[in-house]
This record gives C-alpha cells, structure tokens and sequence, in this order.
C-alpha cells in the first residue's frame, strides 16, 4: 500500500502561510507532571501571543484524548501512540503556519525526542515546567493523587509510573519559586526571536 502514496506538489507550501501570517511557526512543548502548571502557563502565554496577532493553537489532554486519542488507555504503548499522534497534528499545525501550544506530561525522554524529530529541531521549543511533586500533589487539580494513592488509577506519572525529566529543556520552570505572570514572560522573551520570519 505504503508504495502506491504519492505526494502532490501543492503550491502553497509553508513558507507562503508563515509570510501570509507574518510571523514564523513553531511548537512549543510543555512537559511536567500533572497539576505542574503546565495548561495555567501555556493558556496564559497563548493570551499574551492571541494579543500580539499571533496566529495559535494549543493542544492539551482534553481536546485530544477525548476526540482522536478517544481509543488509547495509560499504558506505556497507548502513551507512545498519543504522543506520535499528538506530534503529528502539531506538525501539521506548524506546517499550517501555526504557533502550536502543547500541554502534556509526556513522562518519557524517548517520545518528546520522537515529537522534536516529527516537527524537526528548529521549531521545537521545550518547557519544562519543573514543580515539586509535593505541591503537585497539594494542589490535586483533578483530584487525581488522592485516587491514585488510594490504588484507583494504575500508570499514573509521579505515583506508580516514571517521569524521566529532560535534560536540556529551552526553559526550566519551577512554579513554587515564580509566578504564573513571571513564567509567562521568562517564555515570551525565549519565543520572542523565534516568531521573526527569516
Ligand atoms: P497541568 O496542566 O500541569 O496538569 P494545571 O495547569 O491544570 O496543571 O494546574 C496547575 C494548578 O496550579 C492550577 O490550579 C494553578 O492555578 C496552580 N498554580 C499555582 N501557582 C502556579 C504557578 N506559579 N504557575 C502555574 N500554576 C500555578
């Protein structure tokens, strides 16, 4: 089958799109464990670039997982899948001419390199949001610590699955030491060349 896909040349390609847009297309990747502060930041950098004319989308776990991932449990290969596939949209998203806000804890080092490969290195930005899984769990956004303490949720990340936190993210957030307003504006300034079309 795979042989038999050909690709059309379209015309419009995403250089046209980002010109159209007037400003470059990107990811930016917020990874962290749940209740970190990944969507609070992420909404809230979206504002700020929605204010500037920035054309933006942001993916997060419940407009994914509820609709084209609707099929995919916690386990590490669902995982894997949701990634892939979450990695796929943005990259098309990119190619649209979007800058794409993500929102996941994506707790494995191989999949987020997967997804920086998928949209390449250059429109890859990673967040790290780097909050202390004891005020992750004071917070329980969602309630879901206390379920899984109490064994009701296998697989959850923190508790009875792995975080392998990166390396090298492009900005390190620790929300325990900086406000939401500061977060926001440490990843304005690092995005800040990186919206200027070459
Ligand atoms: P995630 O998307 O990582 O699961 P959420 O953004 O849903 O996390 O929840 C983070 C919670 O932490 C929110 O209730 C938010 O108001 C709170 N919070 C407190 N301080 C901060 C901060 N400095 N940055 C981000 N969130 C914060």
């Amino acid at each position: 089958m795979k042989e038999n896909i050909i690709s059309h040349q379209f015309n419009i390609g995403q250089e046209q799109r980002r010109k159209q847009k007037n400003h470059n297309s990107f990811l930016i990747w917020f990874t962290g464990l749940s209740g970190s502060g990944k969507s609070t930041i992420a909404n809230d950098v979206e504002k700020a670039l929605h204010l500037k004319g920035v054309h933006t989308y942001a993916l997060d776990g419940d407009n994914v997982r509820k609709g084209l991932n609707n099929n995919l449990t916690f386990s590490p290969e669902d995982r894997k899948e949701n990634i892939r596939r979450i990695a796929e949209v943005a990259n098309l998203m990119v190619d649209s001419g979007l800058v794409v806000l993500a929102a996941f804890v994506s707790p494995y080092k191989e999949d987020r390199e997967k997804v920086k490969k998928t949209v390449e290195d250059v429109n890859f930005v990673e967040i790290f949001v780097d909050t202390p899984i004891e005020e992750c769990e004071r917070r329980d956004v969602k309630g879901l610590y206390a379920k899984a303490r109490k064994g009701l949720i296998k697989d959850f990340t923190g508790i009875n699955a792995p975080y392998e936190a990166p390396e090298n993210p492009d900005v390190k957030i620790d929300t325990t030491q900086v406000s939401v307003q500061e977060a926001v504006d440490v990843i304005l300034k690092r995005i800040e060349p990186k919206l200027k079309i070459n």
